[in-house]
């Protein structure tokens, strides 16, 4: 057990989320370093995001091949993905046989919600209340709760007296729903939406769709998972997993140094279509560095994307509606389709534009809108995405030193040393949380990576007899000041996303991801552990040094 000053506890560590995070974290904190572990999960199974996430077309948007673990070798090469982009049904499927194939379901406690953790300073404790009324307490206390698991369902007047069906594609029913000869209304179309409505709109008699901001939308282009491709890369996963750890992104992409501003009109628009063609996230983590940075390069790409809405969408005034006004590319998450577009060519599909004709409320039969229109359904579907990053951390009462909120705390935006704990929280790591590159990445290697130095922490932790570590303040603002700094060189903070928090009234606006990119940003955490872990501070050091500052 690490450290040797605190009283005894019921367990050395509680997780919350039984995700890829917490089910890695789980391995590594009783296999790896033999500590006892307990995790609570709201749902009743495995999966995280992807138990929650299960409306139809729901899919990863991440290459399967690396959309997986890289710790356990020998399951690299035993499981088969069948298609490039693994959907949710399978993903479901892997996580359920890594948490059987690790013995992992014996220490998490399902259908538990976390609602309270304090930290008692005398004992070095925290203690960790949950929905069930019971209590536990620990030295540490994880959050593997993922960056987008706080579904967020608009507070429209009304929004109770519709009489139809209601969905959130955040939780949808496990058992699926048939639309079949239904009038739907779906709102909202983001990366949820984008690959719910071709669906929806096949089996749907009508499917209406209300858009308050327009995407730019690139197209997957999934396929089957090729046997020849799927064998060559069983037989490089070493040096694959190698380059996604020192990658930008967790992605086999780079950005070009050549900028689109650096090409011929010809050159440029070649590349592009190569690009879009491909599918996937290339045309923008793969692409011209510069469209991150100046809104004239940004244009170019912009221009390229305007013309494939105009020439896939048959009415006019429908792709015009469809093409992103606000923001640059690339700078609000860019969903893949599978069909959008073409959906807007069905019969039995209409787009609604709820930007300059807001919803007014939900009515007992449908949606009405500010100019007095209504619109009758059958079902509503929420597609109206998620308090992201922050908010499923502030759905916790976390209580620190002094008793101190964290969301009180986090008021005017989250404040962390590395994206992985926050001052005056000893013991707290969260992994993948806001200020790490996390939702700018392939998650599945950032959370190793964040679970992996969580777990050399508390190993070293163990080694030197501490029994707490926090970061100073001083290491916090400057990580604050150097992540903001980061954001404010790019073009990111331009648009209205849920990265800087603007999809939630009342939210302060700030960008939550770092933007320090997967390799360099890890690199850092090592150096960091290597110099005596600089800008930490262990048993109470940092606060007693703030007392007397
Ligand atoms: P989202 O991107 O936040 O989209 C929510 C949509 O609801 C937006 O179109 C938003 O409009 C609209 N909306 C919200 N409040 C509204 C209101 N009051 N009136 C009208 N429209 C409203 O959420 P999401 O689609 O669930 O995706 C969230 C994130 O989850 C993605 O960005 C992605 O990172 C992840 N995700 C990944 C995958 C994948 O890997 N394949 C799939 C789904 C989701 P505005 O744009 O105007 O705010």
């Amino acid at each position: 057990m690490a450290g040797n000053e605190t009283s005894t506890v019921d367990f050395d560590a509680v997780v919350v989320g039984a995700g890829f995070s917490g089910l890695y974290m789980l391995k590594s904190l009783r296999d790896f370093l033999g500590l006892s572990a307990r995790v609570y999960e709201s749902g009743t199974g495995v999966g995280g995001t992807w138990y929650w996430n299960r409306y139809p077309g729901a899919k990863s948007d991440s290459d399967s091949y690396i959309y997986c673990f890289s710790f356990d070798k020998e399951l690299l090469q035993e499981w088969t993905w069948s298609e490039k982009y693994p959907g949710h049904k399978e993903i479901r499927a892997y996580l359920e046989h890594v948490a059987e194939r690790h013995d992992l379901n014996r220490d998490i406690e399902f259908e538990t919600s976390v609602a309270s953790a304090t930290f008692d300073e005398d004992a070095n404790v925290w203690t960790v209340e949950t929905d069930k009324g019971d209590s536990v307490t620990a030295r540490f206390f994880i959050s593997a709760v993922g960056a987008l698991s706080s579904s967020n369902t608009p507070k429209f007047e009304g929004i109770d007296s519709f009489r139809g069906e209601t969905y959130h594609t955040g939780h949808w029913p496990h058992e699926g729903v048939d639309f079949t000869g239904k009038r739907v209304g779906i709102i909202g179309t983001g990366a949820s939406a984008v690959q719910a409505i071709p669906i929806i709109a096949e089996e749907a008699d009508e499917l209406t769709v209300f858009q308050r901001t327009a995407n730019y939308i690139v197209p997957a282009r999934n396929t089957p998972a090729d046997p020849e491709e799927t064998a060559a890369r069983k037989a490089d996963y070493e040096a694959i997993w190698e380059r996604l750890r020192e990658s930008n992104f967790g992605f086999e992409l780079y950005l070009e140094e050549k900028g689109a501003l650096d090409c011929s009109d010809e050159e440029r628009e070649r590349e592009l279509m190569e690009r879009w063609e491909d599918g996937g996230f290339r045309i923008w983590l793969g692409s011209y560095v510069d469209i991150f940075f100046t809104d004239e390069a940004n244009a170019k790409v912009r221009e390229f994307l305007h013309e494939r809405i105009r020439e896939t969408v048959d009415d006019p005034e429908t792709a015009e509606k469809l093409i992103p006004k606000d923001h640059p590319f690339g700078v609000k998450r860019n969903p893949l389709d599978t069909g959008y577009y073409e959906a807007f060519n069905r019969e039995n599909v209409s787009l609604v534009d709820v930007k300059s004709n807001p919803v007014a409320r939900i009515t007992e039969s449908g949606v009405r809108l500010e100019d007095g229109s209504e619109y009758e359904f059958d079902a509503l579907v929420y597609a109206t995405g998620f308090d992201a990053m922050t908010g499923p951390l502030n759905k916790i009462d976390i209580r620190g030193r002094n008793g101190e909120l964290l969301r009180e705390k986090w008021e005017m935006g989250p404040r962390t040393y590395l994206g992985l704990m926050s001052a005056g929280y000893p013991n707290l790591f969260t992994i993948t949380g806001p200020q790490s590159p996390s939702v700018l990445s392939n998650m599945p290697v950032s959370i190793e990576q964040h679970v992996e130095f969580i777990t050399r922490i508390v190993r070293d932790m163990g080694e030197r007899g501490a029994a707490t570590i926090e970061p100073t303040r001083e290491a916090e603002d400057a990580w604050v000041e150097e992540n903001q700094a980061l954001a404010e060189a790019t073009l990111f903070t331009s648009a209205d996303t849920w990265y800087m928090g603007a999809n939630i009234p009342g939210k302060p606006r700030v960008f939550m991801p770092n933007l320090s990119f997967v390799g360099p940003y890890r690199k850092r955490c090592d150096t960091v552990a290597d110099n005596d872990y600089e800008g930490f501070a262990f048993d109470g050091a940092a606060s007693r040094e703030g007392a007397t500052a």
